[in-house]
């Protein structure tokens, strides 16, 4: 048993020493296990410090490049974003811009902004899709972090789970250490059973060794188990780590992007209710235009109403009408016929009638034409057919200066017909047809004139004379100047005129001829041998008509060709003479104006002379002893203004022979001083007082052709004979026979103009002369 008891000491030390060593193992390995702990630990901090250090170095990198999906959507999302808002701002300036033109231009007619508003209008519902996306995007992001969030959960989980684990296991070890260790210790307080125990701690020593080592393998597996599940924690910790990291960062991104959401979303729905809004104004101001432009269409319509419900009526005349107008057609031809017949029967009925009518008032005409030619001779008998107007001309440089070039000549304002002449200290007074004072104008002297000129066309001979001496101005009142013509130019004009006037049923032909009588000499001035002496014959038709056979007659038709034929007659002149002036005044120069004329209803044939006379100077020459050609020049103007006295005489006295050949002027004249012819005695007088004796001459010659006409027995009378040019100078105004003071003893004639009834013999005689000048075509 001693023996035994020491085994069992010896055992049981040996298990001491081993236990201890145990112990000193465990106490080891837990040392082992705290320094591995810390050296876990400590590598877990510096893992953990390099993780931070690369998150922030993927940190930096992705802030250099934006490198995660995420980011690269939430970039683009905030590009997008960016875009949309400079969108929405161009809109807005736009937007603007619009409503500042339409603040300038009236409302649009078209309505533009319309348009407009739905073109924004879908933009906007297309930013309202995008931020849908946005939206949907975001919620799935939302439910992947979620998915994670409870992946990282799950392992927390297990984690918690593993380290629970490893507590109990831990807490079973130091529970089976504290069992062993109790065990060791009631061992060794019961010594004195030591061999039984030394027996029973070897058997009991196997088992333990068995235990001890099935524990020691449970606990190198356990030890594993843990380093494994310290691994595996290490590797969650980690994950759980990057994954709570990347959760926060996602966390922050979706709060950022959900805040970035948020105000976009508030920008877009305050962009949105801005445009709302001003979608609504727009349309509210469409709309309201629209309803007043609405109104008006309606008034408009309103209006057509009315006037469709007033043109109803007028519409049912009108189709009234209309049918009663077709009906009205259809029969108007059947009509139109009719009316036509009964029309042309009219027609040629009226035309009958008018026909018969014509006839009756042609013949009536006729009756008429001749009865007024009567009546007008008869009137033109009661004036006189000779008339005597006198004209002063004015006072010249020509007449120098002093007493000489004084003004004798005064005129009467009462009346026009007077003129008094201052003769030797007294006053003698002269009444002819009318006077013309100085002052009196071409064109007031030719409208005295006028009315024979026209008589010339009705187929009347005219003869208009002017007289005086030489200077009185006779050429100037028959030729006047280029620029005031006298009574030969204006008659033409006239003339031209008056045929024109009566064209329609008239058809005229004027001619014209020149002539000069100088020494009794009878020669055409618009010949071509102008020297070339010329005969007045009778006509050989035994008419009684006088003609000048070789006188030239020139056909004129305008106031040009009359120029031309005044201009023709003056060069012919004055190539025959000298001194044009001298011998102008020495000849007598005519303008024989004929005009014919055709009437074209009636056939009636009508000739008519006017004979435009200026009369050679009556100024007395030879007193003064002139002599030779001077002599012969003075003696036969004497003889035929001496004769032209003597026909005026004979005719106004009606006597019944009419001394006309006794000068070439009055041969020549015959026919328009005979009969019915009109004369008129145009006597020109000066008043200058060296001019008075010939201007008493010239005037009581006037005086003595005027008062021819003073009735039959007093004429005879008191004028047996017409006094020659030498008798004219030897009469004073006191001895006068026919002054119109009348205090000549032989001048009881009365004053004035008488009238002497035609006998009915001189009516016939006047009525042969009209049928002699008017005959008929028929
Ligand atoms: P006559 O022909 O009688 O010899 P004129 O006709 O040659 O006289 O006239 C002589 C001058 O007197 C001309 O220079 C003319 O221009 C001028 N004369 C004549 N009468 C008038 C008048 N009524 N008005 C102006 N000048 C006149
Ligand atoms: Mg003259």
């Amino acid at each position: 048993v001693m023996a035994s008891m020491a085994h069992l000491q010896e055992e049981k030390l040996r298990l001491q020493e081993e236990v201890v060593g145990l112990q000193e193992k465990l106490t080891a390995r837990e040392n082992d296990k705290l320094s591995h702990s810390l050296q876990l630990q400590g590598q877990v901090e510096t893992l953990k410090a390099k993780l931070l250090e690369q998150a922030q170095e993927i940190g930096r990198l992705r802030s250099e490049l934006g490198c995660t999906d995420a980011e690269k959507h939430r970039d683009l999302l905030a590009a997008e974003n960016e875009r949309l808002r400079q969108e929405m701002k161009a809109c807005e300036g736009e937007l603007r811009e619009l409503r500042r033109r339409q603040q300038q231009q009236a409302p649009c007619q078209d309505c533009a902004h319309l348009q407009e508003n739905t073109e924004l209008q879908e933009r906007l519902s297309q930013m309202q899709r995008e931020a849908e996306e946005t939206r949907a995007k975001l919620a799935e992001l939302d439910l992947e972090v979620q998915q994670k969030t409870n992946r990282l959960a799950e392992v927390e989980l297990r984690l918690k789970d593993s380290l629970a684990e490893r507590a109990e296991e831990e807490e079973r070890l130091s529970r089976r250490l504290r069992d062993s260790q109790e065990t060791i210790a009631s061992l060794k307080s019961q010594p004195q059973q030591i061999k039984y125990i030394i027996k029973t701690v070897e058997v009991e020593s196997a088992k333990a060794k068995q235990a001890l080592c099935e524990s020691q393998s449970r606990n190198q597996y356990l030890q594993e188990q843990v380093g494994m599940q310290r691994q595996v924690l290490k590797e969650m910790e980690q994950q759980l780590q990057s994954s709570q990291k990347t959760a926060a960062q996602l966390r922050a991104q979706i709060m950022m992007y959900e805040a970035e959401l948020e105000r976009a979303h508030g920008q877009m729905l305050e962009e949105m209710q801005a445009m709302e809004e001003e979608k609504n104004r727009a349309i509210e101001e469409a709309f309201s235009r629209a309803q007043v432009e609405m109104k008006a269409v309606h008034e408009n319509l309103a209006g057509v109403r009315t006037n469709l419900l007033t043109l109803q009526p007028a519409l049912r005349t009108l189709t009234h009408d209309y049918n009663s107008l077709k009906r009205q057609v259809r029969d108007f031809p059947l009509l139109l016929q009719e009316t036509l017949r009964s029309a042309r029967a009219e027609i040629s009925q009226a035309i009958e009638e008018v026909h018969n009518t014509n006839r009756e008032l042609l013949r009536k005409y006729r009756r008429e034409l001749q009865l007024r030619k009567k009546c007008h001779n008869e009137l033109v008998r009661l004036k006189g057919n000779i008339r005597v107007f006198g004209r002063v001309r004015p006072i010249m440089k020509e007449d120098g200066e002093g007493p000489e070039a004084a003004n004798v000549v005064t005129f009467d304002a009462e009346d026009d017909a007077v003129l008094h002449l201052l003769h030797k200290g007294k006053q003698v007074s002269f009444e002819l047809d009318k006077v013309f004072p100085p002052q009196a104008s071409q064109e007031e002297v030719f409208q005295e004139v006028q009315a024979l000129v026209t008589s010339c066309i009705d187929g009347y001979n005219v003869c208009i004379f002017a007289y005086g001496q030489t200077g009185a101005g006779k050429t100037y009142t028959m030729e006047g100047t280029a620029a005031n013509p006298g009574i030969n130019q204006r008659a033409l004009q006239l003339l031209f005129s008056e045929v024109r006037g009566k064209a329609a049923d008239w058809e005229y032909a004027i001619s014209v001829s020149a002539a000069e009588i100088y020494n009794e000499a009878l020669r055409d001035l618009l010949g071509k041998e102008p020297q070339e002496k010329l005969e007045i014959k009778l006509c050989p038709d035994g008419s009684g008509q006088l003609y000048v056979p070789g006188l030239t007659e020139f056909s004129v038709q305008s106031v040009e060709d009359i120029n031309k034929v005044f201009e023709f007659g003056h060069v012919n002149r004055a190539t025959e003479c000298t001194n044009l002036n001298e011998h102008s005044s020495r000849s007598h120069a005519l303008l024989i104006v004929t005009v014919r004329g055709l009437d074209r209803s009636t056939g009636l044939r009508t000739t008519g002379k006017l004979n435009l006379v200026d009369l050679a100077g009556s100024e007395r020459v030879g007193r003064s002893g002139a002599e030779g050609s001077r002599l012969r020049e003075a003696q036969h103007i004497n003889k035929s203004l001496s004769a032209l006295g003597d026909v005026i005489y004979a005719l106004r006295s009606r006597q019944g022979h009419v001394p006309f050949r006794n000068s070439k002027l009055t041969y020549l004249l015959q026919d328009s001083l005979s009969g019915d012819s009109k004369t008129l005695m145009m006597v020109q007088v000066s008043p200058a007082e060296k001019n008075t004796s010939e201007t008493l001459c010239s005037l009581k010659f006037a005086e003595r052709v005027r008062s021819v006409e003073l009735g039959p027995v007093s004429r005879k009378a008191e004028l047996a004979s017409w006094p020659s040019q030498e008798q004219l100078e030897g009469l004073t105004p006191g001895l006068c026979p026919v002054s119109p003071q009348g205090d000549s003893p032989g001048t009881s004639a009365p004053p004035g103009r008488g009238h002497a009834s035609p006998s009915p013999g001189q009516l016939s005689s006047r009525a042969a002369s009209i049928r002699r000048k008017l005959h008929t075509t028929g």
